[in-house]
């Protein structure tokens, strides 16, 4: 599946809001909302925006889309996925978006932003119940356990990554040792685990309409 590869931080600028989408440099004086927080373009400086209820859905999904980093037909399959089951709609998208490994790779502290996570995946550095595993859409389950390959555990990089793993906090669904680059899925994510910088219902309303 191809992924987004728009600017990052004009995707930030274009929704208003940061999404973090460059791991420290979002926390730096060098982030663009920061320092032109306005919609990217020619007439963004002097744009007044006033959004219509459709306009804020859409810009809901197009904020959860940049966060995965996905393109629109992906995403509209997870949707799908998630509708088919009973219950919550906006509970079981952000579920599914959240079980993805690149996700978990991100979470877990591997990789500090989404897309390093996923290049650490494709590149098949990532081991799922000890078999490799170089798909980023693949969905863990409670139980598994996520490394890194042994090759990729000695690579300077990694090792040079230690010290900040030591004091990541991973969420509560996942188990975290450091030491050994090991996580354990413990459970689907919940409660405050499915907080997000986006609305997920209003995703749903768009999708229904
Ligand atoms: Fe968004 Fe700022 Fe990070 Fe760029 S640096 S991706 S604008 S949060």
């Amino acid at each position: 599946m191809p992924r987004k590869t728009s600017p990052k931080c004009k995707q930030c600028r274009r929704e208003g809001q940061k999404l973090n989408l460059k791991g420290e440099r979002c926390l730096t004086a060098k982030c663009a909302i920061s320092r032109r927080p306005f919609p990217p373009g020619q007439h963004g400086p002097t744009a007044r925006v006033r959004l219509t209820p459709y306009g804020t859905q859409l810009r809901e999904k197009q904020k959860a889309k940049n966060v995965y980093g996905m393109r629109e037909r992906q995403f509209q399959l997870y949707f799908a996925k998630a509708s088919r089951q009973v219950g919550n709609t906006a509970e079981f998208l952000v579920q599914l978006l959240e079980m993805r490994l690149d996700n978990v790779v991100y979470r877990l502290g591997f990789g500090k932003t989404r897309s390093l996570a996923r290049q650490l995946v494709s590149h098949g550095h990532i081991l799922v119940n000890g078999r490799k595993v170089n798909i980023p859409s693949f969905q863990v389950k409670a139980g598994d356990v996520v490394t890194i390959s042994e090759p990729t555990k000695k690579s300077k990089v990694i090792e040079q990554e230690l010290t900040r793993l030591e004091k990541h906090e991973a969420p509560q669904w996942l188990h975290l040792e450091a030491k050994t680059l090991t996580g354990k899925v413990l459970s689907k994510p919940a409660g405050a685990d499915l907080k997000q910088n986006f609305d997920p219902r209003l995703i749903v309303e768009f999708y229904s309409r």
